[in-house]
C-alpha cells in the first residue's frame, strides 16, 4: 500500500480543499498472485484515510484484459458486486465501471445500493449524449454500445487511432461531422444492412432525398443473424438504432421489397448506393453437389429436427456460432477449420469466451490446420497435413468459411444505366467485418 498511499498523500496536498479526488482501483485483477476483492476491502479505507473521496471500481489487469473492457459475452453491470463489497468498507461514495451501456442498468445498480455512482466509459465513446439523452428520456435515440471492442480496444491493442463501430464520428469527428450537401440529390440504397442503414442514414442528414430498398421484411442483413448466435446476440443490437435514426433523418425505407434494376431506375436516381452484401459460397470440394449441405443461416436461425452428426467448415465467428447451436441441440459435431485458431474474425477480448462454450461440449471436435479433401453422401475425407482420416454418418455439412459479394442488382445497373452513378459499400463491395463496411460506408456517404 505505500506507493498508492504516498501518492495519494502528495496529490491531497497539492490539490486545493474542496475539490475531490477520485481514485480508480480494479476490485479483483483474476490473476494469480494479483490483487483480490479481500485485498482492494482492506486498502480501500486507507485509501479514504490519505485523503481519497471517491473510490471506482473496475476490474482486471493486462493480462486479463476480458475484465478490463468486457466483451458482449459478459453480461452487463458484471462489476457491480465487486462495488457493493467495496462500499461495505468504506464511508465515501464508490462508483462502478464495466458493461453499463444502457441507462436502466445504471438505474438498476443506484437503486440495488451497489453503487452511488455509476463511470461510462464505452458508452460514452457510442454516444456523447448519453447522460443528457438519459436524463431528458431519449433513451430510444441513445446510440448504444454493443461491446463488440473491434474499434476501441482492439484497435488500441494494436497501435491504431481508436474508432468505433457503431458511431462512425467517433475518433473522426471533424471528417464525419455532418455537413449539408453542396446539391441536394435523388439516391436510392438498395439494402438495408449495416453498410447501407449507415450510409442512408448520413446521406438523409446531409440533406440527400434517400430511398432505400430491403428485401427482407425486417433491416438488418447478415447482423441480424446475430440474434440467433451465442453470446453475440447484443451485436444486432445496433439495428434499430440504425433504423430509427434513418427514417428520423428522412429516409423513405422500404422494406419486404426486392429492388431490380427496373425498380431502381424508375425512381430516376442521381445516384445509387449497392449495398446487397454477400452470400456463403460452397467450397469447391469434390463431391460437394452429392453431399447433405444446408445454409448456416438456416442452422442459426431455425430448429433443425433430426440431425445427429455435422460437419462444420470454417471456424470463424459463423462456424462456431453455427456448431454451438447443433451442439446446445445435443448434435454431435465435427468442425473444421485451416488455420491455426477460432474465431479469428472477432474481437481478442471475445474469442476466449466463444473458445471455451464450444470446447466445453463433449461432443463436438474441433479439427484445426485441416482441410475436407473430399465430400460424400454422407461422408467427408480430412487432411491435417499428416494424416487422412474419414468422417462418417454425416447427416449435415455446413460451409460457413467462404463469403462472395452479391452484385447482380449492380451489374445490372452498370449494364443498363452506364452513365449513372453506381457504388457498391459493404461485403458487396468486399466481405470484412461489420466494422469496416460500417465505415466504408459512412465515408461514402459523406463524401457524395
Ligand atoms: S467499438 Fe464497440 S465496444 Fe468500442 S465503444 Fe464502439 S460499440 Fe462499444
Amino acid at each position: 500500500m505505500r506507493f498508492p498511499l504516498e501518492v495519494v498523500r502528495a496529490v491531497r496536498a497539492a490539490v486545493p480543499a474542496g475539490r475531490p479526488i477520485l481514485y480508480r482501483i480494479s476490485g479483483d485483477e483474476h490473476q494469480d498472485g494479483a490483487l483480490t476483492l479481500a485485498d482492494v476491502c482492506a486498502i480501500a479505507p486507507h485509501l479514504v484515510g490519505a485523503g481519497v473521496d471517491l473510490i471506482d471500481v473496475s476490474a482486471g489487469m493486462y493480462e486479463t484484459n476480458w475484465w478490463i473492457t468486457q466483451p458482449m459475452e459478459m453480461p452487463q453491470g458484471v462489476l457491480a458486486p465487486l462495488a457493493a463489497a467495496v462500499r461495505g468498507h468504506v464511508d465515501v461514495p464508490v462508483s462502478v465501471s464495466g458493461r453499463i451501456t444502457d441507462p436502466s442498468v445504471a438505474e438498476h445498480l443506484l437503486a440495488s445500493g451497489a453503487s452511488d455512482f455509476v463511470t461510462l466509459g464505452r458508452a460514452l465513446h457510442a454516444d456523447p449524449d448519453f447522460p443528457r439523452k438519459a436524463r431528458d428520456g431519449r433513451t430510444g435515440e441513445i446510440c448504444t454500445c454493443i461491446a463488440c471492442n473491434q474499434g476501441c480496444s482492439d484497435m488500441h491493442a494494436r497501435g491504431l487511432p481508436i474508432v468505433c463501430l457503431v458511431n462512425t464520428a467517433t475518433g473522426r469527428e471533424r471528417e464525419h461531422a455532418i455537413r449539408p450537401a453542396a446539391r441536394r440529390k435523388r439516391i436510392v440504397v438498395v439494402g438495408g444492412g449495416p453498410a447501407g442503414l449507415e450510409a442512408a442514414r448520413i446521406l438523409a442528414q446531409r440533406g440527400h432525398d434517400v430511398t432505400l430498398f430491403e428485401r427482407e421484411p425486417e433491416p438488418g442483413g447478415q447482423m441480424l443473424l446475430s440474434r440467433a448466435a451465442p453470446g453475440r446476440e447484443e451485436f444486432a443490437g445496433h439495428l434499430p438504432w440504425l433504423a430509427a435514426e434513418a427514417v428520423r433523418a428522412g429516409v423513405r425505407l422500404r422494406p419486404g421489397v426486392e429492388a431490380d434494376a427496373g425498380a431502381v431506375l424508375a425512381q430516376a436516381p442521381d445516384a445509387v448506393i449497392v449495398a446487397t452484401g454477400a452470400a456463403v459460397a460452397l467450397p469447391a470440394i469434390p463431391g460437394i453437389d452429392a453431399s447433405p449441405v444446408v445454409d448456416a443461416g438456416a442452422i442459426l436461425r431455425r430448429p433443425t429436427a433430426a440431425i445427429r452428426r455435422a460437419l462444420v467448415i470454417g471456424g470463424g465467428i459463423r462456424g462456431v456460432a453455427v456448431a454451438r447451436r447443433l451442439a446446445e441441440r445435443g448434435v454431435e459435431v465435427v468442425l473444421v477449420e485451416p488455420g491455426d485458431a477460432l474465431v479469428e474474425d472477432i474481437a481478442t477480448r471475445s474469442r476466449r469466451f466463444q473458445v471455451d462454450a464450444l470446447t466445453a461440449f463433449p461432443h463436438v471436435a474441433v479439427c484445426l490446420r485441416t482441410t475436407v479433401e473430399a465430400l460424400g453422401e454422407r461422408s467427408a475425407l480430412l487432411w491435417d497435413g499428416a494424416i487422412r482420416r474419414e468422417v462418417g454418418s454425416l447427416d449435415v455439412v455446413v460451409p460457413t468459411r467462404t463469403l462472395v459479394p452479391v452484385t447482380a442488382v449492380a451489374d445490372a445497373l452498370v449494364a443498363r444505366a452506364p452513365e449513372l452513378d453506381v457504388y457498391l459499400v459493404g461485403d458487396c463491395a468486399q466481405p470484412r467485418t461489420a466494422l469496416e463496411a460500417i465505415h466504408d460506408a459512412a465515408a461514402l456517404a459523406h463524401r457524395l
